[in-house]
């Protein structure tokens, strides 16, 4: 079974192609446009998607050594995300679909970013059920309860600001570049992450919240940026160190908390951030301090692409679950 898969939801157009779960190409025209903006532009990302997706889709194609005609199926990002970015892979997908006479198959973006963890590699495991996913990326803070591929339980999630955010947000402060995340991973290892304290935010049970901390580091660079206006550069590294103790500290709390709350101690984790070192070596810790078994994700199933909503597209495949083709791309979809 050949799927082809195409991720559009912000601002990575990017499409792969598997070969029942193994994956055979992963093209990814991530969007530059966007840094000198400090975020993603909506009207730029469609923009941008409309150039790219031909000759993405092609690209993945020939990378995987198949023509158009022995695809067995479509699959696509339908939400959630940005509108215009999704109605650019809707159309698409839609149309190849149906020019090719073979299925189509939506896909929940944060489901794909979970259920990455079931292309088939050399050197990973998969997660067995129920499992815990730990979603930390642009847009989601999410604990999920996973009973089966599909059968999928938000335990909690942010009331305000993702992880994802928090990273990019206390960059624009530090005056790092779009998206900050990396950056401030990279300089986090370089620094000392007792160096300054950041009040954790208090929220009950498995929600989180993170548009405190933010505003929280906003207020510590203008106190101590009046005192020595060179602070910034010259602390960065412990900066960034602090600022990553922190949030890698909120999460593993929650995280404890769900162990504790549903007796799980399988733990995957996807999204964005989870490429970050911290929380990669938090998790690794935990395994022989509370005896977790965890899942982390190789690093290019971590930001935005399209081989995870191609095994979406497998596993959907295999169900005869498939879409019909008035389906719409949905800006808010639920998990
Ligand atoms: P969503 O999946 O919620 O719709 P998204 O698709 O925009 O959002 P992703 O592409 O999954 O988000 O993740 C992007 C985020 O990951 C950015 O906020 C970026 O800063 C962050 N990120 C990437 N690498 C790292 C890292 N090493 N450390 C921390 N954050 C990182
Ligand atoms: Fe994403």
């Amino acid at each position: 079974i050949y799927i082809l898969g195409i991720e559009s939801s912000c601002d990575d157009t990017s499409a792969a192609v598997l070969c029942n779960d193994r994956i055979l190409s992963n093209v990814v025209a991530d969007q530059r446009i966007h840094a000198e903006y400090g975020g993603v532009v909506p009207e730029l990302a469609s923009r941008a998607h409309q150039q790219n997706i031909v000759p993405v889709v092609h690209q993945a194609l020939e990378k995987a050594n198949i023509t158009k005609e022995q695809l067995s199926a479509i699959a696509f990002t339908r939400g959630p995300g940005l509108m215009g970015s999704l109605l650019v892979g809707t159309s698409f997908a839609k149309s190849l679909a149906y020019g090719l006479g073979i299925p189509l198959i939506d896909v929940n973006h944060m489901q794909a970013h979970i259920l990455a963890h079931f292309i088939d590699e050399d050197n990973h495991k998969k997660p067995l059920f129920p499992f815990l996913a730990l979603t930390i990326s642009g847009g989601h803070t999410q604990i999920v309860k996973v009973s089966h591929h599909f059968e999928m339980e938000v335990l909690g999630e942010t009331i305000d600001d993702a992880v994802g955010e928090a990273y990019d947000k206390s960059g624009k402060v530090l005056g790092l570049g779009y998206p900050a995340g990396p950056e401030i991973d990279r300089r986090a290892q370089l620094g000392n992450p007792k160096a300054y304290k950041f009040t954790k935010p208090k929220v009950d049970g498995l929600k989180f919240s993170f548009s405190g901390l933010k505003t929280g580091i906003l207020y510590f660079v203008q106190r101590e940026t009046k005192a020595n206006p060179n602070f910034v550069e010259e602390n960065l590294n412990d900066i960034c160190a602090s600022i990553q103790y922190t949030i890698i500290g909120i999460l593993m709390d929650k995280l404890k908390l769900a162990v504790k709350q549903t007796g799980i101690k399988h733990i995957a984790i996807g999204g964005g951030v989870s490429a970050n070192s911290g929380i990669r070596k938090a998790l690794k810790d935990a395994e022989n301090k509370h005896g977790w078994t965890t899942y982390i994700p190789k690093f290019e199933y971590t930001t935005d692409n399209a081989a995870m909503i191609a095994i979406v597209g497998y596993l959907k495949y295999l169900k005869k679950d498939f879409s019909y083709f008035d389906v719409m791309a949905t800006a808010r979809l639920k998990i």
